[in-house]
């Protein structure tokens, strides 16, 4: 195909490089040209990787964030639910250990009378993802077209499928060539490349739970406060209401690790049980969800709703709703046992007294993969039924001998990979920490 730098008779794809590369700020036609010409092969990757890495080294200002945000964004197709008679809202963590809220937040708020159409992600790195989590239910199908998308969106109030062919195309191919190309890690990049993706789901309002701490991409809270800031302005620019609160990451939430697990403690939450950590960041979240959709006109409104529907098991009745229509089997909301189940499973315990003051978070994460419960590479299948469950968390006391946590297994040798790593990410000392809270912050629409 004749490329290159002549792509068009008005620009050079290399002046726009040079620009950006020595700190200019491109106009919302040159980022249109530079989206739209990559998307459709006109642009090669060497070019649009230089690009890409002169975006890294010298950022952007918010007005080229919010046109590549909508550029990537109108590269496909953006949904039009305004025919449906309520308002559309979602949720997007930037991605944790053990971060299941998903599952919770969808029937949860759908149940409350607030559409929830969800396009989600698998397993990144040592994160997991909520299409891995739902497949672990027998049956459930998260390949639903567009149309099937709607359908159950508007026969159940939610559905949750994965990303389709049609949305944001351009960032699909996009995310590939930073993944190769050390342009992953630029907050500019992040924002445009999340958003675009959520506001194609034709949503009203948006809550971003960004994620730090020892188990998020963002380590620094200093990082996810600046990448919350980038994500709600650009949604705000667009026209959506947009809440970001940042939350810990410093241990997994709750105390399951691995798909199917993760599905019985979110189960165990829509029965009104379960850890309190993951309970409680399930109901702020839904209270901003139910915010931002107007069911309420306060989030202390939208907390008591969210008890209540979880109470009256309104919320567990839809999560049934949900699985049925994707085919999958509804009777799990009563009998866990119908989840995948590892075949052994060993306890681990601690060689020290005192209490948990760390745990490095990334690397239960990464033993629940080494496991089989994520990918090392993108073609990988995921075994759901492995992982684990932790049972000592942060300032909880242990005595030597107590069991820190129960691997859930199907390959020794997998195991014998995973364990060193669980093990040595616990550190006991004398004294309890100070421990952090769960909600650090809240950005945004207030
Ligand atoms: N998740 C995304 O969807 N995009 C990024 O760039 C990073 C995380």
């Amino acid at each position: 195909m004749p490329v290159s730098v002549y792509a068009d008779r008005t620009m050079l794809v290399t002046d726009l490089i040079r620009k950006k590369r020595d700190g200019g700020e491109l106009a919302r036609p040159e980022i249109e040209f530079l989206v739209d010409g990559y998307t459709h092969d006109r642009i090669p990757d060497y070019q649009m990787s230089a690009w890409l890495m002169a975006v890294v080294l010298r950022g952007m200002s918010r007005a080229e964030l919010a046109a590549l945000t909508e550029s990537m964004l109108n590269s496909g197709k953006v949904m039009d639910f305004s025919s449906l008679p309520a308002p559309k809202v979602d949720k997007h963590s930037t991605g944790g250990v053990g971060d299941k809220t998903s599952l919770v937040l969808a029937p949860l708020v759908a149940a409350a009378g607030v559409y929830v159409p969800m396009i989600s992600g698998r397993g990144l790195g040592h994160t997991g993802g909520t299409l891995d989590k739902l497949e672990s239910i027998p049956g459930f199908n998260v390949n639903l077209s567009t149309s099937e998308f709607r359908r159950v969106l508007g026969e159940c109030g939610t559905s949750m499928i994965g990303q389709t062919p049609e949305i944001a195309p351009a960032d699909k191919k996009l995310y590939a060539l930073r993944d190769v190309t050390g342009t992953v890690e630029s907050p500019y990049l992040i924002c445009a490349s999340i958003m675009s993706k959520k506001l194609a789901e034709g949503i009203d309002g948006l809550v971003l739970d960004v994620k730090t701490g020892s188990g998020a991409f963002m380590k620094s809270e200093e990082d996810a406060v600046f990448l919350a800031e980038l994500m709600v302005e650009t949604g705000q620019r667009l026209g959506k209401k947009i809440s970001a609160l940042i939350t810990d990451m410093s241990q997994p939430l709750g105390h399951a690790v691995g798909n199917a697990l993760e599905v019985a403690e979110c189960l165990e939450i829509l029965d009104g049980k379960g850890p309190q950590d993951l309970r409680e960041l399930c109901l702020v979240l839904a209270a901003w969800m139910l915010r931002l959709g107007q069911r309420v006109k306060t989030v202390e409104e939208g907390r008591a709703l969210a008890e209540q529907l979880i109470a009256s098991g309104a919320a567990k009745e839809k999560f049934g709703q949900l699985i049925k229509l994707h085919g999958g089997n509804e009777k799990v909301i009563d009998d866990a046992s119908i989840l995948p189940r590892a075949k052994q499973h060993v306890d681990l315990a601690s060689a020290d007294s005192g209490y948990v003051s760390a745990i490095m978070c990334e690397q239960i994460g990464i033993a629940g993969v080494l496991l089989g419960g994520g990918r090392a590479k993108k073609e990988d299948s995921v075994d759901p039924s492995v992982g684990i469950i932790v049972h000592k968390k942060l300032g909880d006391r242990v005595n030597a001998g107590d069991p820190l946590c129960t691997v859930h297994y199907n390959s020794t040798e997998r195991l014998e990979q995973a364990l060193p790593l669980i093990l040595k990410s616990y550190t006991i000392a004398e004294v309890p920490p100070v421990l952090p809270s769960q909600i650090h912050r809240v950005i945004g629409d207030v």
